[in-house]
Order: C-alpha cells, then sequence, then structure tokens
C-alpha cells in the first residue's frame, strides 16, 4: 500500500469543505492507496489555500483551480514531466495550491472535490491520461482535465499506481 499523510489545515472555503472526502476517495476497496488526514506536524502533503499575491508572484495562471507542487528526495522541485520521467529520485514532499481568488469558486461540490483528489493523484505521480500517452476517451480517468461527473479514483489511476510503485 502507498500511504498518503495529507493535512489542509490551511485550505481556505470553498475547498475546506472537500478536503476530508477527497483523501478518503483514495481509500475505496480497490485502490492500493491508503490516505489520511493528519496534523500539519506530521503530514508529507499539505493542502493550502496561498494569499493571491503568492499565488501571483509564483506565475500560476488564473484560470487553474489548483496546482500540485512536488519535490523530490534531493530537496528539488520537481518541474517538467520529462524532469520525473528522467529522475530515479523519490517524490518526498508534496503541496496543493488551491486558487484564492473568490471568483474562481464557480465549480460544483463534486467538481471541487474532483479537484482535490485529482491534485492528490499528482502528488503520487499521476499526469493528465489525455498527455503524452494517451488513453481511449471512453475510459474513466479522475486525473482528466476534463470534468466527467465523478470525483473517485477510477481503475485506470489504481493501476498506474500499482504499475509506478510495485504494488
Ligand atoms: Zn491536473
Amino acid at each position: 500500500m502507498l500511504r498518503l499523510n495529507a493535512n489542509g489545515d490551511y485550505l481556505k472555503a470553498p475547498y475546506i469543505d472537500n478536503f476530508g472526502s477527497s483523501v478518503s476517495n483514495w481509500m475505496n476497496s480497490s485502490s492500493p492507496v491508503v490516505a489520511y488526514s493528519v496534523s500539519f506536524s506530521t503530514s508529507t502533503v499539505d493542502l493550502t489555500t496561498p494569499t493571491q499575491t503568492s499565488w501571483d508572484n509564483a506565475g500560476i495562471s488564473y484560470y487553474a483551480a489548483a496546482v500540485a507542487i512536488l519535490y523530490d528526495s534531493a530537496g528539488a522541485q520537481i518541474m517538467t514531466y520529462s524532469q520525473a520521467q528522467n529522475s530515479n529520485k523519490m517524490i518526498t514532499y508534496g503541496a496543493v495550491w488551491c486558487n484564492p481568488d473568490g471568483n474562481y469558486a464557480g465549480p460544483t461540490e463534486l467538481d471541487q472535490t474532483k479537484i482535490l483528489t485529482h491534485e492528490l493523484g499528482h502528488i503520487m505521480g499521476l499526469g493528465h491520461p489525455e498527455m503524452y500517452n494517451p488513453i481511449p476517451a471512453s475510459t474513466m480517468s479522475v486525473m482528466r482535465q476534463s470534468a466527467l461527473g465523478f470525483s473517485t479514483p477510477q481503475a485506470h489511476e489504481n493501476s498506474d499506481i500499482r504499475t509506478m510503485y510495485g504494488l
């Protein structure tokens, strides 16, 4: 099992209400992941709503709902797909930043949960299935960027995690 220790103490509305369900979504019966909500001092994944200044200074798009920020075992931020693919290091820390702009609070409750569940997928190393190695459009995946009406991990990502981590 892959273990995820997540904290959401620094999330603000609207995403604070979706934190618990996004973490527990990774604990469904067919998932090779155990995910827990833990205290900030022991977490290895922190979900945060940064200040607007921090969001802007980081150069993150106005249109992004959230971003996943990953660090490897050498303390370096993982910035690109190719860097991740060519690295032999482990992901040791991740942060999920949610868009602090109140005007971006448009997504429904289901979409908000999908967004956080999706970002936790990035934290575990999953990419977007429509990029690089496209999968058929009929294959369900919470890692697609489009809204698909569900917010839970699907067989596709559970399979990818088993493959990546040898589970
Ligand atoms: Zn994404």
